[in-house]
């Protein structure tokens, strides 16, 4: 699936302050079909809570203009951070976060707990550092 960010698109821009706030989504399932989805807290309305998957979302702006909301973008990008993290098991921990060095030509570095998990990755066939 191609997911189109753009800085220049509000939409986009919401999206990624959406997904800033993953850790406060709650999965849910849909009881007439079963099919699963996050309820996302508004932005702008702390009492109410958009049900969205990566098609749908009942939030005015994707009821009303028909769009792609900033909500489904936000988890399109929720569901594609997860299967790049773990692609080999169905993912429920978030990406592991890495650091940059504040210097110039500094390099990236990953958190401990996340070379160790790469090294038990090794079992299952990561290419190593
Ligand atoms: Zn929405």
């Amino acid at each position: 699936m191609t997911i189109q960010i753009s800085t220049t698109d509000p939409r986009s821009v919401r999206a990624l302050a959406v997904l800033s706030t993953a850790d406060r989504w709650v999965r849910g399932h849909r009881k007439q079909d079963g099919r699963s989805f996050y309820a996302i807290p508004s932005a702008s309305d702390a009492s109410r809570v958009y049900m969205v998957d990566t098609r749908e979302c009942t939030c005015p702006d994707f009821l009303h203009r028909g769009v792609d909301c900033a909500h489904i973008l936000a988890v399109r990008l929720k569901v594609a951070q997860l299967t790049a993290a773990e692609p080999k098991r169905r993912a429920t921990k978030p990406a592991a976060s890495f650091t940059r060095d504040a210097s110039i030509g500094g390099t990236i570095k990953a958190p401990e707990a996340a070379r160790r998990r790469c090294l038990a990755d090794d079992v299952w066939g990561t290419d190593g550092e």
